[in-house]
């Protein structure tokens, strides 16, 4: 397998429940696989919820070099250079800046919206309410693109539903889009985790001087990883802590255990039939 050349392959994957245990965040079951796609210099591109400093710190552990996406594909990051030379580190938002998201929100609350955003909040109080360490806390209210929020405008009788929807309407009349977490609801432009893999084929055909776009990977265990999954030549869906994605697509294959034992199982098998094809072809 290390003869044959250096395949246009890339792989973008989800973090949590994925390629990090759910349970103590570790990627060591993947280390195999990990090393086979240095050593063939494929990109691993992690594509999160998280927010940029909190995938700093994994890059630095992983000594991953590649670009990332951050908060839920709302925050694009890429180098133009190679990774030799000092590269320049540049930002897309494909649906709305920070400040942006900000500043209908401040409008928005103005017009009797009630609500409390990451933005009004002490990095003592997002630990309080999410149980992250305070610099953890910290972290996470480093934002590019998105806004968690917790919603004060009603209970769940009719009037308080309703008067969410009215915020939802509000928003969309902005541009931004309303989405449901589990703790808390986000604000963000037009722009999900699949934003990315379109972005990334354009990005690496320029790069590498491609005729037709690289082979396109993609790893995810959640609702929220299903549109990457489906924009990707390779789906693969890592068995979830409630339950198994289902998608439209032949090429999905399902991980025969979760987070990165299967991820590792699951890349080595697909990397040895590709690697096969593209020598063999
Ligand atoms: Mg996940």
């Amino acid at each position: 397998m290390t003869q044959c050349p250096t395949v246009p392959i890339i792989v973008l994957t989800d973090l949590d429940g994925t390629l990090l245990d759910h349970h103590d965040y570790s990627t060591t079951a993947a280390t195999e696989a990990l090393t086979l796609l240095k050593r063939h210099q494929i990109p691993v591109i992690f594509n999160t919820s998280k927010t940029q400093p909190e995938v700093l710190q994994l890059r630095r552990t992983l000594a991953n070099t590649s670009p990332y996406v951050c908060e839920n594909g709302g925050a694009i990051y890429y180098s133009t250079g190679d990774t030799d030379s000092e590269p320049e580190w540049l930002c897309e938002l494909p649906g709305a800046s920070y400040s942006d998201i900000l500043h209908v929100l401040h409008d928005l609350r103005k017009d009797g919206f009630n609500f409390r955003g990451f933005n009004d909040m002490t990095d003592t109080e997002v630990a309080a309410i999410t149980g992250l360490s305070t610099d953890d806390a910290h972290f996470a209210r480093q934002r590019a693109a998105t806004e968690p929020l917790l919603w004060r405008g009603g209970d769940n009788s009719e009037s308080g539903d309703s008067s969410i929807e009215h915020f939802r309407q509000a928003l969309n009349a902005h541009g931004l889009r309303l989405l449901k977490g589990g703790r808390f609801y986000h604000v963000m432009g037009d722009a999900d985790k699949a934003s990315a893999v379109d972005f990334f084929r354009h990005h690496y055909t320029q790069r590498w001087l491609l005729d037709t776009p690289p082979i396109v990977i993609a790893l995810g265990d959640g609702e929220n990883d299903k549109a990457m999954l489906e924009a990707s030549d390779y789906p693969v869906v890592i068995p979830g802590e409630s339950g198994t994605l289902e998608l439209n697509n032949t090429n999905t294959i399902t991980a025969d255990f979760k987070g990165p034992k299967g991820w590792n199982s699951a890349i080595l098998s697909l990397l040895e039939k590709l690697l096969k094809e593209t020598c063999s072809g």
